[in-house]
């Protein structure tokens, strides 16, 4: 039992853990000694998510799943309140987020996709915090860790459309910091997370075998490549963490230093 980990002793509840980022955070969450809620909309892929977070971490203290649509409030409150029986919610990782193939500009998005990207991403993450903080303050707790998941795209403008997620991402940015000066003084801590884009499933499927798409993006990283879901898993560890103590309202990027670049190295 992983009993001396960065986050022993923390109940943690990862919404969209069955795929990339959420997956690599539920892996290390596991690692560094938390139980874990694994949540997602997806029953099938969650079952997956779960045996390769058990196969991985063996040792685990305790690794759950439970199916949950970040975008129905019911669903998320569920979801915070069966941590009550661990003892209480103290991490939650509000990661869930789509980006729909149908998102376009001010004039190609269809209003029912602007509203389920916003029922997902900025919803959903609301949600998560509203219960969150009932969680901490239900079970009396002096800390806790809330971690939003935004975009880079959040800071710097894409010039390839996608107006919806776009928006979406910034309400996350500005309701994170928001919370974060609300909360401050009961201990809970909010922060955002801005990837860029990754080698997850979310970005890699809809970039398909498409190479001048691809291209378009890569060649804004200095590094020359897009990031690794483990990479954003490594950063909410530490937020999640009692190191970060005093780390509040920010929004934490981590994108090889793309919204750093001017020109791109040769
Ligand atoms: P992913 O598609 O691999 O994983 C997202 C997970 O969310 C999936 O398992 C999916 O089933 C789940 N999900 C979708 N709708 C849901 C709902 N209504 N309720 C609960 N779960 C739901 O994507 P990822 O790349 O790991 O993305 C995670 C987060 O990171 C998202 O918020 C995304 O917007 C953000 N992000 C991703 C990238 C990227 O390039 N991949 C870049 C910046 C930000």
């Amino acid at each position: 039992m992983s009993s001396a980990g960065r986050l022993a002793g923390k109940n943690a509840l990862i919404t969209g853990a069955a795929g990339g980022i959420g997956l690599e955070t539920s892996i290390l969450f596991a690692k560094e000694g938390a139980s874990v809620l694994m949540t997602d909309i997806s029953e099938p892929a969650l079952a997956k998510a779960k045996a390769k977070v058990t196969q991985l971490v063996p040792n685990a203290k305790r690794v759950e799943t439970l199916v949950c649509d970040v975008s129905k409030e019911a669903s998320v409150q569920a979801a915070i309140e069966s941590l009550d029986a661990w003892g209480g919610l103290d991490v939650i990782f509000n990661n869930a987020g789509i980006m729909h193939a149908k998102d376009d500009d001010a004039i190609g998005t269809p209003e029912a996709i602007w509203d389920l990207t916003m029922n997902i991403n900025v919803k959903g993450v609301w949600f998560g915090c509203k219960h969150a903080v009932q969680a901490l303050r239900r079970n009396k707790k002096t800390k806790g860790s809330v971690i939003n998941t935004a975009s880079v795209v959040a800071l710097a403008g894409a010039a390839t459309p996608q107006l919806a997620y776009t928006a979406s991402k910034g309400a996350v940015l500005a309701l994170t910091r928001e919370l974060a000066m609300v909360h401050a003084r009961e201990g809970f801590r909010f922060n955002s997370l801005c990837p860029a884009p990754l080698n997850t499933p979310l970005l890699q499927d809809w970039l398909g075998d498409d190479q001048a798409k691809r291209l378009r993006r890569e060649i804004h990283f200095p590094t020359g490549r897009f990031g690794e879901a483990v990479e954003q898993a490594h950063a909410v560890v530490f937020l999640a963490s009692d190191e970060a103590s005093f780390v509040n309202g920010h929004d934490m990027v981590v994108d090889g230093g793309m919204t750093k670049a001017y020109v791109t190295p040769e």
